[in-house]
């Protein structure tokens, strides 16, 4: 998507409808003029676009209202929760004709059941302020991703999010009960049940996961609810490999049973990232081997957490998996540890423009991968960075490139991506293991669609939204 800047591009047919929407819904509702802007740009800062208005309900009601507003004023919607998207699916592309809905204002859990592990909460929640409610209750709420102080938890359904923890509990898909949902209509799917067992036939809630904003506007959503991990023991780990690191994930499996609740690889630079990132970060060892990990084992009642790392990271030091370590030893130890991990995120986008990608692959074949993509890029550009990380767990690495900045940026990406897609193609992977598909990967996707795929996706998208007002320019073009 090409970036479109500031104002204006809406035209008179857009501040046309702008001046509708206010009249109808009033300014209470309605966000005009410069305001919009703040909605409009992505979270690295690259695309800066704009759109007809911002309408923010306060409550389902409201979202059905705003829908029949702009179907009637035939205005497109994008969805939005927090707007920590990675792929521009809450990024607007056609400012004179589309309006964001921002859930921002419908916050409210309206209920949390202890006695059945479950809560009710609105879409517009920010993660992190549920999972705090959540714990004031004694209880836990695993989604866990550097996004969760801003992303919302609509946003997070829409996307089907991971995270970090997903080794252990799944993707947001695995921790939903029910959904609340304004159809591109204004009807309203009522599917808010707490039941963990329900198989009257199709399960509907699951078109919705995942559809980044194409079928309906997310209002509030039921969760499982999990027991607070009372002990939570969190280690850094050298080791001589990635190939390493899948070894010493794969004896973590097998000898801390199901009690590992977080796996994550990083590279040496990832430690100059994260201090650029978060300059007065401390850092607990020096950058001298090729590669980390992050670890972490939690648990709650009779087991022993501390124990079971002690024993464990004594085991990989034997078995020459480890060379190096620190195992936090109080919760603002392990908190800096987690920095590490999440300030790199902030350094990458300090750096600027680069490749951000999201791939997965199966576990046994991700070192070969990652050692063939990046040896191809930087055969390419010798003067790039590759910085390959993240839920190894999980298969899924986020293989980014910081392009050569003496060179031409923009082809670098462009062409890295392509080298970084070719090879992962002979790897039968995904090009989007976690952070959907947007408008940023929708031409990567569709090239790899299969037809029977691609039907059925259309199906379902003119079946529920015949007229396209849902997020049209997102996931596939219709
Ligand atoms: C620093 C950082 C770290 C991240 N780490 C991870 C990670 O580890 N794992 C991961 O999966 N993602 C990660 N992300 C990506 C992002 O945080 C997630 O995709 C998150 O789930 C998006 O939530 P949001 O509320 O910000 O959604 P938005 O960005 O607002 O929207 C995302 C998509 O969902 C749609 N949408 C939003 N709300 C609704 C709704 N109520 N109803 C219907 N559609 C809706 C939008 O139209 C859009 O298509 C990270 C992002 C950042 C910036």
């Amino acid at each position: 998507m090409d970036a479109v800047n500031g104002q204006g591009n809406k035209g008179e047919t857009g501040e046309a409808a702008a001046q509708a929407l206010e009249a109808r819904l009033g300014q209470d509702i309605v966000v005009r003029g410069p305001d919009v802007l703040a909605y409009c740009r992505d979270w690295h800062g690259d695309v800066q676009s704009d759109a007809v208005a911002v309408l923010r309900p306060r409550t389902t009601a409201e979202v059905q209202e705003c829908v029949r507003a702009a179907v009637d004023l035939g205005l497109q919607i994008i969805p939005q929760g927090g707007n920590t998207g990675l792929v521009l699916g809450g990024v607007p592309d056609a400012p004179d004709r589309q309006v964001v809905v921002s859930l921002e204002r419908m916050t409210a859990v309206r209920s949390l059941d202890a006695a059945n592990f479950s809560a009710v909460v609105e879409a517009g929640i920010v993660l992190e302020e549920f999972k705090d409610k959540v714990a004031q209750a004694g209880l836990y709420f695993p989604l866990a991703l550097g996004a969760q102080g801003s992303c919302r938890l609509g946003g997070n359904v829409a996307t089907n999010a991971g995270g970090v923890n997903v080794l252990r509990y799944g993707m947001t898909r695995e921790l939903l009960l029910g959904l609340e949902v304004v159809l591109p209509d204004g009807s309203l799917f009522e599917g808010l049940t707490c039941l963990r067992k329900d198989n009257r036939g199709i399960d509907l809630k699951q078109l919705f996961i995942g559809s980044e904003g194409t079928l309906g506007i997310i209002t509030a959503v039921s969760v499982k609810l999990f027991p607070a991990p009372e002990q939570v023991a969190t280690a850094l780990l050298a080791v001589g490999s990635l190939e390493d690191a899948i070894a010493l994930y794969r004896q973590a499996r097998r000898l801390c049973c199901d009690l590992m609740s977080a796996f994550e690889f990083m590279p040496p630079s990832a430690f100059q990232l994260a201090k650029e990132g978060i300059p007065d970060l401390a850092l607990p060892m020096a950058a001298e081997h090729p590669a980390y990990v992050l670890m972490e084992l939690s648990g709650s009642g009779l087991v022993d957490i501390d124990d079971l790392m002690a024993r464990f990271t004594e085991h990989a030091f034997e078995e020459g998996l480890a060379v190096d370590g620190v195992m936090a030893s109080s919760q603002a130890q392990a908190r800096n540890l987690w920095l590490i991990r999440e300030g790199m995120n902030e350094g990458q986008a300090k750096r600027g423009k680069h490749l951000r990608t999201d791939i997965s692959v199966p576990l046994s074949r991700m070192a070969e991968f990652v050692a063939e993509a990046e040896a191809a890029i930087l055969a390419e550009f010798p003067g790039a960075t590759c910085v390959s990380y993240g839920h190894v767990g999980d298969g899924n690495v986020h293989l980014n490139v910081l392009p050569d900045t003496r060179g031409d940026v923009e082809a670098q990406i462009y062409r890295a991506k392509q080298i970084a897609n070719e090879v992962l193609d002979r790897y039968d992977g995904s090009i989007s293991a976690e952070h959907g598909i947007g408008r940023l990967k929708k031409a990567d996707f569709e090239q790899r669609l299969p037809d029977v795929q691609r039907a059925l996706l259309e199906a379902i998208r003119t079946a529920v939204d015949p007229a396209l007002t849902m997020n049209r320019g997102c996931q596939i073009e219709l």
